[in-house]
């Protein structure tokens, strides 16, 4: 079937300018040839360091920014597909509905000053119309419950609420419009950790109830284990491997994968031996390293790696590499994760 979401060789380059006249002197290739699909349903990890790229990728695709190359083909509620990168800001209107957005940060993302009602009810007024008072306050008593919060809640302020509950909050709006597909940004790494698996399973059961679609934001694996289909991987600018979850975390191919793997929590340290630490940080992506962009932190990298750069290919049914020596490797994968997050 057609995919809901499809990235094809999505580019964000931005300028370097300098100087007084501020000259144009090289380019941060932010978003670089990056292409994945999410299928109706399906939750698609999009998982790497800071600075690696994700953020800017959600940002095209809600077209927050617009991208400098590259095709976003979205299916409608109407079945019809669209190239939300070649859409003006009149024909992105109807699809702001059916694209949302969850926030990191349910601390800064809700007004103090408005009440649940009116965070809530926000998107009804400005982009549904919906004027009557009481309609909106209906609405938001059933959104409320969906993520459940008590509807008498309406008429208190974010300040009343815990971190988990507020990032309720974030979702209860987020769904306001019924949309269909929902890009989470780190949703839960602003949240103390006993409250991440609550939020986690709401999202799924959400996912469930609604056939809702997501991309899920993470810097890290661990997160991800649980809640994704599949998982792609990014490095400075580009997908450096994609899986579905259960094979990347048991079969990993890419270096950096092995290593982001080292971040997740399991309960015999043992099983890691012979899995890479991941040292050093993400190099300026104003001058990536040449060659394979992992290549100063790989502790496989050879000659080759210095200067090639290796392409995104197609190693097992559905599961994507991009390192030159791959096929030597033997990384280890993950055999037993811990439950819960
Ligand atoms: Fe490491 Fe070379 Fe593979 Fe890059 S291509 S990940 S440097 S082995």
């Amino acid at each position: 079937s057609t995919p809901l979401l499809e990235v094809r060789h999505l580019k964000k380059y931005y300028p370097i300018r300098k100087g007084f006249f501020k000259r144009v002197v090289g380019q941060v290739r932010a978003v670089d040839d990056v292409s994945f699909y999410i299928h109706e349903g399906e939750t698609l990890g999009l998982v790497g360091e800071s600075g690696c790229g994700k953020t800017t990728t959600v940002r095209c695709i809600l077209r927050a920014i617009d991208p400098s190359a590259g095709q976003i083909l979205f299916r409608t509620a109407a079945g019809e597909t669209v190239d939300v990168a070649q859409l003006d800001e009149d024909e992105l209107q109807p699809l702001r509905r059916e694209m949302q957005m969850i926030f990191q940060d349910p601390f800064t993302s809700l007004n103090p000053r408005m009440n649940l009602l009116d965070i809530v009810g926000e998107p009804l007024l400005v982009l549904e119309g919906l004027k009557n008072r009481r309609e909106r306050a209906e609405r938001v008593a059933e959104l409320l419950e969906l993520v459940g919060l008590r509807p008498e809640y309406m008429q208190r302020f974010p300040h009343a609420f815990s971190g988990g509950q507020r990032q309720r909050i974030v979702i209860a709006r987020a769904l306001a419009l019924r949309p269909r597909f929902v890009v989470a940004d780190e949703p839960v790494s602003a949240l103390d950790v006993s409250v991440q698996a609550q939020v986690l399973n709401l999202l799924m059961r959400l996912q469930q109830q609604l056939g809702l679609t997501y991309l899920f934001v993470a810097h890290d694996l661990s997160v991800v284990k649980h809640i994704c289909d599949r998982v792609a991987v990014m490095y400075l600018g580009r997908i450096v491997e994609t899986a579905a979850t259960d094979e990347l975390f048991r079969r990993p191919k890419h270096p950096y994968t092995s290593a982001l793997l080292m971040a997740v929590p399991v309960p015999d340290p043992t099983i890691r031996s012979g899995m890479v630490p991941l040292e050093g940080d993400v190099p300026n992506p104003a001058a990536p390293p040449p060659g394979c962009h992992f290549h100063p932190r790989c502790p496989y990298a050879e000659a080759r790696c210095r200067q090639e750069t290796p392409t995104l290919t197609e190693v097992a049914p559905g599961h994507q590499v991009a390192c030159h020596r791959w096929a030597e490797l033997s990384l280890q994968g993950i055999d037993q994760l811990p439950r819960g997050v």
